[in-house]
């Protein structure tokens, strides 16, 4: 089918540019786009609702006719309202139309029609407010598409252009899936899945649509990421011969928690034992202890002759890495050097050569790390910290930097099994489900914006206490009003209400240098109260942080509001999150009181994805994979299949050049086009 892809959208009636740039905001240019532009659900006008049996508040399908003369009225502001009386034969509901005035033609007396929409119910009765409606007997298609909007763009107009996309679409169209692929695994054709998962012929056909289209793109998926690392799984990696775990737990100022041991004895068996080089996810909650899981398995390996890289996504967390592990190993003959962007030039030289002779054991750094100038003496091992800041391509850069180097990558937010699975192929995982003991609880608060001023009261407590505290501003989507959102917030503070306070400000439009120098202020304590967009999510550790209040809380994914809330509650006194928000929608204050209600990373994260859906759980793309149209990673079924025709396909043509597979590559080719940047 690629020709429809070069089809523009604009070919379609009824989408000139104005629509063409709406549907551009949607990722959608063109014809073959748009077919793959699947509906976010349905609205099932198969089985109409008795009006009797109607509750209230449901959206509902009831089918009747015209029961008394439709009314109609002026209303104030040139608005316009039509009443019509709808029986099913047994009861009767309202209907009210707004600003339409072709209602009293187009519905018609004597006949029947289905009218959906949501009912209400009070001491009146029943009643619909501009339902849609079409006449019982041209009901062919009982599904009906609801498509994920812009503003601008109606489900109506989605709808039209689908509809002519699909009559565009031949009789015969190529599929990725060949047939022999098709008849294995038991997939409906390409054609009939795009047919049936936008107009659905039965529930059954729908299923079987929505199966073919996820298992395909979990495929394609798949294949892309294997062909992004194929490089770096053939060779054998340089296993250690002495295990210094018990040495290296001798040294830490605390003794470690069950789960940090089991990690570490994981990284150490598959140092020592595996016949590839380690491939491990150590998957643990912000605070759960990560680093000296790390440092154990760099100890490891520099006792056993090899050099360890460690690589941050920030200067501020490499530098802090820096400094435990120099401690750490204080008093020992392992070396620590520091490599990042802002060294002058001769000290980064300096450090490149002790790096390429040896001289330097672990090095801790930021992306200078996978820089060409870079070299080591003997790279064993590499790390990378906050994994899903990186993308795939920069992890195979660092690892390219050694012989088939180990590889341990470091993650809080948790990833569940199954896109795990995918994301990392045969990864295994260390989950670190234990928060070392004497860890201070933070007490997390919901408020109204009401209630704010006695938010401020008490962060001014807390700052007169001598510690510190976070005030978080939700980043806005438009260009720069993320910009004005944190300073014009920022600086009324500053003026007016903490006035007596050192207030800082920081967001994501300051320059790299900038933002690093704010948060060291703020970690020394020059700056008291630090006002701030999402930057200061990752890893940064200021432990006499106390207290964070977040403004718009609803607009945050909870995942995301753990992440943030993890930069509190790191020493020794009590802290506190304040959530402030007004939504009364009950999804959000139900998805907000989750974070009231547990600490627990990986609970949140399941909620999170339960109720927000797999599509917004990774709103930010935080694994540099590119966005998926159907799948969610939570259905073991897809997966599965998806990874057994994988593996047929791969067997069959390693390098997918047989010309069965041409459609494949083209897919392959499209998902992963937009992501090129995150994935470079
Ligand atoms: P994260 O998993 O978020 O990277 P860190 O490694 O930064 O966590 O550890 C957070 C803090 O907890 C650090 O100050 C560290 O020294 C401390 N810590 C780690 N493990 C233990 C432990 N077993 N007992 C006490 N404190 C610990
Ligand atoms: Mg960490």
């Amino acid at each position: 089918m690629p020709s429809l892809f070069e089809i523009s959208i604009r070919s379609l009636k009824g989408v000139g540019d104005t629509r063409a740039q709406l549907f551009h905001k949607l990722g959608v240019d063109s014809v073959g786009a748009l077919l793959y532009y699947f509906p976010k659900s349905y609205e099932d006008w198969s089985k109409p609702l008795y009006i009797a049996d109607i509750k209230g508040g449901e959206v509902c399908c009831v089918k009747g006719r015209l029961s008394a003369t439709m009314r109609e009225s002026r209303l104030s502001g040139n608005r316009y309202m039509v009443r019509a009386e709808v029986s099913d034969g047994y009861d009767a509901m309202r209907l009210v139309f707004f600003n339409n005035k072709y209602i009293t033609r187009m519905l018609k007396y004597d006949t029947d029609y289905l009218f959906y929409g949501k009912a209400t119910k009070d001491f009146s009765g029943v009643q619909m407010i501009s339902p849609e409606f079409i006449p019982a007997e041209c009901m062919k298609d009982s599904f009906h598409p609801v498509y994920a909007l812009t503003a601008g763009l109606t489900n109506k107009v989605i709808q039209n252009a689908v509809k002519q996309a699909i009559e565009m679409l031949p009789e015969r169209i190529s599929d990725p899936l060949p047939a022999h692929i098709r008849e294995k695994y038991k997939l409906m054709g390409l054609r009939d899945a795009i047919v049936n998962i936008h107009i659905p012929q039965s529930p059954q056909a729908l299923n079987n649509a929505r199966y073919r289209l996820m298992v395909e793109e979990l495929l394609v998926l798949t294949l892309g990421i294997r062909a992004l690392k194929q490089q770096n799984t053939e060779a054998r990696g340089t296993n250690i011969t002495k295990d210094f775990t018990e040495e290296f737990i001798s040294l830490l100022p605390f003794k470690p928690t069950g789960a940090q041991r089991r990690a570490m004895e994981d990284c150490t068996r598959d140092m020592l034992t595996s016949k590839m080089p380690m491939n491990r996810l150590v998957q643990g909650d912000v605070g759960s202890g990560k680093t000296a899981i790390a440092a154990c398995a760099c100890y490891n390996m520099v006792k056993n002759g090899r050099q360890a890289a460690f690589m941050a996504p920030t200067e501020i967390l490499a530098e802090q890495h820096y400094a435990t592990l120099s401690k750490l190993f204080e008093g020992t003959d392992v070396k620590v050097g520091l490599l990042t962007g802002s060294l002058t030039a001769s000290k980064k030289k300096q450090v490149r050569d002790s790096l390429s002779t040896g001289e330097i054991d672990i090095v801790v750094g930021t992306h200078a790390l996978i820089t060409e100038k870079t070299v080591f003496k003997a790279l064993g091992l590499a790390i990378t910290d906050e994994q899903h800041r990186f993308g795939v391509a920069q992890r195979s850069k660092l690892l390219s930097k050694g012989e088939a180097p180990h590889l341990l990558v470091m993650s809080a937010t948790p990833i569940p099994r199954t896109l795990a699975l995918i994301i990392y192929g045969d990864l295994d995982i260390s989950v670190v489900d234990e928060i070392p003991p004497g860890r201070q609880t933070i007490d997390t608060l919901l408020i109204g914006s009401d209630k704010r001023q006695r938010a401020y009261g008490f962060i001014k407590k807390e700052l007169q206490k001598g510690n510190r505290a976070y005030i978080v501003c939700p980043l806005v989507e438009e260009d720069d009003s993320e910009l004005s959102a944190a300073e014009e917030y920022g600086a009324e503070l500053m003026l007016e209400e903490f006035s007596d306070f050192a207030v800082g400000i920081i967001h994501g439009k300051m320059k790299y240098q900038e933002k690093e120098k704010t948060m060291l202020k703020f970690a020394q304590g020059e700056i008291q109260l630090l006002v701030a967009t999402t930057v200061i999510e990752v890893g940064v550790d200021v432990p006499s942080a106390t207290i964070m209040m977040i403004e718009n809380a609803e607009r945050f994914g909870l995942s995301q509001l753990h992440q943030l809330r993890g930069r509190v509650g790191r020493g020794q006194n009590k802290s506190y999150c304040i959530l402030v928000s007004d939504s009364s929608s009950e999804n959000t204050v139900k998805r907000l009181s989750v974070m009231t209600s547990t600490t627990d990373g990986f609970k949140i994260a399941d909620e999170d994805l339960r109720l927000r859906g797999p599509g917004d759980f990774f709103g930010e793309r935080q694994h540099g994979l590119p966005k998926l149209a159907i799948s969610d990673f939570s259905d073991m079924e897809t997966l599965t299949a998806s990874q057994a025709i994988a593996e047929d396909v791969l067997s069959e043509s390693p390098d997918l050049s047989s010309d069965v597979y041409k459609g494949l590559r083209a897919a392959i080719r499209r998902l992963f086009k937009d992501s090129q940047n995150k994935m470079n």
